[in-house]
This record gives C-alpha cells, sequence and structure tokens, in this order.
C-alpha cells in the first residue's frame, strides 16, 4: 500500500477544512502566545488562587486577563503521560515514522517533521483548591525536567523508577501556571 499525498486538493470536502482552518486560525495564534509567554514571562506576575480564578469566572471576568497560580502536583501519574508521534510544529499525531518529513495538514506546514511529543494531564492544586490541566510538549518537557526523547523512553518503557524521581520534584516543588479564566483547559503554560 502506498500513500499519495495530495498538496491542493479541491473538492466540498477540502474546502470544509480550509474553512475550519480559517475559523480556528486563533487556536494557532493562541499556541504560539502561550508559548512566547512561557518562554519570557512579564516581569509583573499577576497570581490568583484556584478559588479566586473560579470565582472570576463565575463573574464573567475578561477572557483575555492573564494570571498566574502557584500550585503542586501531589499524584502525577505515569499513566496520564501521553507519548507518541507528531508533527514538530502543531503535535498533531502522525502514523508516519520518526524524522518523516511530510506536509502537515493541521498546521498547513509543507515541510513539517515527525517527532516524539508528549502530553500530561493531572490534578494541580494550591491551598484553596484543586484544577486540571494538560500540557503539551514544550510544558510537559518543563514539569519533567527532561526532554520529549526522555520522557517518551520512560513512557514507553514504563520505566516507574524515573518517574518516581519527577513525582517527588511535583508533590514538592512549587511552579507557576499562566492561566485565562476562560480556557483553562486549552490555554495554559508553565513557568517553573
Ligand atoms: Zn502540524
Amino acid at each position: 500500500m502506498s500513500t499519495r499525498i495530495i498538496l491542493n486538493p479541491k473538492g466540498a470536502r477540502a474546502d470544509m477544512l480550509r474553512e475550519w482552518v480559517q475559523l480556528y486560525q486563533h487556536v494557532f495564534l493562541d499556541r504560539q502566545e502561550r508559548i512566547l509567554n512561557v518562554r519570557y514571562p512579564g516581569t509583573e506576575k499577576k497570581v490568583v488562587t484556584i478559588a479566586e480564578l473560579r470565582n472570576k469566572k463565575a463573574a464573567n471576568a475578561t477572557p483575555d486577563e492573564i494570571a498566574w497560580i502557584r500550585v503542586t502536583i501531589p499524584e502525577a501519574d505515569l499513566q496520564r503521560v501521553n507519548a507518541y508521534i507528531g508533527c514538530l510544529g502543531c503535535g498533531k499525531r502522525t502514523h508516519l515514522a520518526l524524522g518523516t518529513r511530510f506536509p502537515c495538514i493541521s498546521c498547513k506546514k509543507s515541510d513539517a517533521t515527525a517527532v516524539h511529543k508528549v502530553t500530561f494531564k493531572f490534578e494541580a492544586i494550591d491551598a484553596s483548591g484543586t484544577m486540571s490541566f494538560t500540557t503539551f510538549n514544550d510544558d510537559t518537557e518543563k514539569l519533567f525536567r527532561k526532554t520529549a526523547v526522555e520522557i517518551w523512553e520512560m513512557k514507553t518503557t514504563g520505566n516507574f523508577d524515573a518517574f518516581k524521581a519527577v513525582q517527588e520534584v511535583l508533590s514538592t516543588k512549587p511552579f507557576f501556571i499562566q492561566v485565562t479564566p476562560t480556557l483553562e483547559l486549552a490555554r495554559n503554560s508553565v513557568l517553573l
């Protein structure tokens, strides 16, 4: 079986996809912004508690307001680490072999590369409450203090001893997560 890649597809389905990409442009922009915010955090960081964040959400705070929470992860779980091969740019899963270059229909990069990707779901806590998060590659690397390749290997070999060291740090050393009141799951970033 061979795969043929059509670079500029025609027809209703292709048009629908193009429309979707147009419509969801902000998702990609959000992601860029998220990455920039992690790398270059503002000097005046507004730290709130999880409880305050929830209250503000209830009170319809401006969606663009950016705040940080200071949290730990009491029970990090290796089961909730997802390791896969995906697009270097957007993280979209692919069945192509590692290192393959391909045109990614998700982020529209014509020269994307298939690389190790790791996501992590967890419950973060502070003194006021609990909140669920998912981190993507860069942030997962920061949290674990390991590269995506190392995390990928730890997960796929089920190396619980290595994970124990990660757990220890996450449960004892507080870190910052950037949050927006309306999009807590879709848009967060980590600062250690
Ligand atoms: Zn992509």
